[in-house]
């Protein structure tokens, strides 16, 4: 598969990064600022627009994309990230059974039951082009036995979701179907993981995602589970790494055969002053075979209070095409809200730039 299809019927040339947009927008833009970056898509968040706005919003609305006026594509997640944090916290009174995970809001202290088909459900009601299966997360340094009950979870969950998909799919009229993503769990046992893969495989989905926590506790990226569960994916099945965005980290894994990625790190990155530029003179000059193909503007130095250059000479958005770095700190050391407006605006176009980049270069 070649290309990402929107249920509207656009076409999305892989590998794509959507930016994780957690309750339908992404902090200090609208969704034009979002456009003008050449971001193809993002990523939105169950547990929160479930939580802040209900169902009947949407289903008004015709969905999220109308609601937020956005034209590109839109995956939701599950929901079960957040409220899987939220239930494995003490002091909460979160419940995981077979049944779904019952937790409590922190907000509002009322308790809510998320099973596997409530979140299909709403994710149809977003109307976005991914829905994601509701799965049981494998904690970071699960025992074998742990992370065993996990898998069996989420492929009970899995098998719930894909029914739940179907009679989903049969209400839709001329709309095109989702894509249905299985999550594969199982933590860093590999024998897990290919069970997992395996038992998901008979489920039937359009793909797989990486599913659990991708670092180790050394903070080292486990190259070796994403391999495996690559290894052990149906050939015509999409690849997600959910929740990966080192830029380094994107270009390992498309070499394996990802092909779908979604991260909070360049606008969470943006708002903390971290300004990714390419090692490059000009966007010609971009090469990401390089072993340091990227680094870091961070704009808090005196140095650059009379620097009249741009922040980056390989891009072109509307920051590096407009405002020197000196005005870029000075908006910054007043803590005026347009720093943080160009600055994301500007990391996400450099992400936009790493895909178009990994698809010329074929890395
Ligand atoms: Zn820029």
């Amino acid at each position: 598969m070649k290309n990402f299809k929107t249920i509207e019927g656009k076409n999305i040339p892989y590998p794509v990064f959507f930016p994780d947009s957690t309750h339908a927008v992404l902090k200090t833009l609208d969704s034009m600022d979002i456009k003008s970056t050449h971001t193809p898509g993002i990523l939105v968040n169950t547990y929160h627009l479930y939580r802040e706005l209900g169902e009947d919003l949407f289903d008004k609305f015709g969905g999220v994309r109308p609601f937020m006026n956005w034209e590109g594509a839109v995956i939701s997640d599950s929901g079960g990230f957040q409220v899987m944090s939220l239930a494995k916290k003490d002091g909460l009174d979160g419940r995981i059974t077979d049944e779904g995970v019952t937790f409590v809001d922190p907000k509002t202290r009322k308790s809510m039951l998320l099973t596997p088909e409530k979140s299909i459900d709403f994710q149809f009601k977003l109307k976005t082009d991914m829905v994601v299966v509701l799965d049981d997360f494998t904690p970071p340094n699960a025992t074998h036995k742990t992370a065993r009950d996990t898998v069996a979870r989420t492929v009970l969950w899995a098998k719930r979701s894909k029914i739940a998909y179907e009679k989903n799919c049969e209400k839709l009229k001329s709309q095109k179907k989702p894509y249905l993503l299985g999550v594969v769990q199982g933590g860093n046992y590999m024998d897990l993981r290919i069970e997992c893969a395996q038992r998901l495989k008979d489920i039937g989905f359009d793909g797989f995602g990486y599913g659990g926590w991708p670092l180790d506790s050394k903070g080292n990226f486990q190259y070796e589970t994403a391999q495996i569960i690559a290894n052990h994916t149906p050939k015509n099945y999409l690849l997600y790494g959910l929740g990966i965005g080192k830029p380094q980290d994107i270009v390992a894994l498309c070499k394996m055969g990802y092909q779908i990625f979604d991260c909070v790190l360049p606008t969470r990155d943006a708002r903390h002053r971290r300004l990714y530029v390419f090692n490059a003179k000009s966007m010609d000059d971009i090469n990401i075979n390089k072993k340091d193909f990227y680094s870091y503007f961070v704009p808090d130095k005196d140095i650059y209070k009379d620097d009249g250059s741009a922040v980056s000479s390989a891009c072109d958005c509307l920051l590096c095409k407009n405002y020197s770095r000196a005005y870029l700190r000075h908006l910054f050391k007043i803590n005026e809200i347009t720093a943080l407006r160009l600055s994301t605006i500007h990391n996400l176009r450099f992400y936009s730039l790493l895909m178009e980049k990994i698809r010329q270069q074929e890395v």
